[in-house]
């Protein structure tokens, strides 16, 4: 079975993401663009894959993502999880276009839920030698956490790893770079211009875009008789980069990295097996396995078989509001065939997924 198919019915058993389709297909309405019909397309499939039928259709689905000129890209590398990120990103900017501001009702159409892959880190970067921490305010968002084979085999290890701390070297250090243009600038009015930047621990810009433009305001500075080249004063640190999960998702996608270059070798495949619980806590929430896709085969060839938990005996039921969720049962599912599993095989793991309710 190829990629495509297999994230399709892994996402099929997120009752989480489902329910922010469905929600989100319900305000598409009128003349639609490209993400929208995406989206149309996908809550479609995964209203089929939910009852009985088994075979899965995805041939419109494909036809529509292959308008994205990343696409054939994606297609011919075929073991990549930004098939996964290309998804989201056309489901969110679908959002974004049901979300707009409304002229007509002078308010702006609000849904909801939210996708429930989504999450936040927060990345601070604190230097070595001067102990200041700057990209304070940085907040990145993703969609799937990387499993990093060579250091997690546990979820939590993966979770763990994602926030460990990261030596980097030659980083150009704000803040020490500030503390050398002081003690070369020394008019009093070019010190507290110097002062006023050191105040401040988060920029917009780059540490080197900042010195810059300090630089050209100290040289402008009346009776100023020092110049430097803003290269020069760009000075290069140890830093310690501090990634912080600041807001997690409702819904768990991880990608495990298999494939690596090697330098002797080409392309590998990393076979090391990977232990996955049926649950974990993490931020006081518990997370269920809910979905697996594994990669049988080498780097070279190979193909893709999904598991998937059913979460409900029909999704109508599992859309209400008191959502009891019936006892799961485990599928494999591998080209068209559909066979109940006693418990997901764990070695080939290429992508988890773990829901919350
Ligand atoms: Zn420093």
């Amino acid at each position: 079975m190829f990629l495509k198919f297999s994230i399709i019915m892994a996402l099929s058993s997120q009752p989480n993401f489902i329910e922010y389709l469905f929600e989100l297909v319900q305000h598409i309405n009128g003349q639609t663009t490209l993400p929208q019909q995406i989206c149309l397309e996908l809550a479609k499939i995964m209203k089929y894959l939910n009852s009985d039928l088994e075979v899965i259709d995805a041939s419109d689905l494909i036809q529509l993502l292959s308008e994205d000129a990343d696409y054939s890209f994606f297609y011919q590398q075929q073991d990549s999880h930004e098939l996964f990120n290309m998804l989201m990103k056309h489901i969110e900017e679908a959002n974004n276009q049901v979300n707009s501001f409304d002229l007509t009702m002078l308010k702006s159409k609000q849904m909801k839920s939210k996708n429930p892959f989504l999450h936040h880190t927060k990345v601070q970067i604190k230097c070595n030698s001067c102990n200041q921490s700057f990209n304070s305010l940085k907040v990145e968002s993703n969609y799937a956490f990387h499993f990093q084979l060579n250091y997690a085999r546990t979820i939590k290890e993966a979770i763990d790893y994602i926030q460990k701390p990261e030596i980097i070297t030659d980083y150009i250090c704000f803040y020490c770079s500030l503390q050398f243009l002081k003690k070369k600038y020394t008019l009093n009015e070019q010190q507290t211009l110097i002062d006023s930047y050191l105040s401040v621990n988060s920029y917009d810009e780059d540490s080197f875009t900042m010195i810059k433009k300090i630089i050209a305001l100290l040289n402008a500075i009346q009776g100023n008789q020092y110049q430097i080249d803003p290269q020069k004063a760009c000075l290069k640190r140890t830093v310690t980069r501090y990634t912080h999960i600041a807001k997690y998702p409702k819904t768990f996608c991880f990608f495990v990295n298999r494939l690596i270059v090697h330098p002797n070798y080409g392309l590998i495949k990393l076979d090391y097996p990977v232990h996955l619980d049926s649950t974990f806590t993490v931020a006081n929430k518990q997370y269920s396995f809910s979905a697996l896709v594994c990669h049988l085969g080498d780097s070279y060839s190979g193909h893709y078989v999904a598991y998937k938990r059913t979460f409900a005996q029909d999704l109508e039921s599992s859309m209400s509001q008191d959502k009891s969720y019936k006892k799961c049962e485990w599928y494999i599912t591998s080209d068209v065939k559909v066979v109940l599993t006693k418990q997901p095989l764990q070695g080939e793991a290429y992508l988890i997924f773990y829901d919350t309710y």
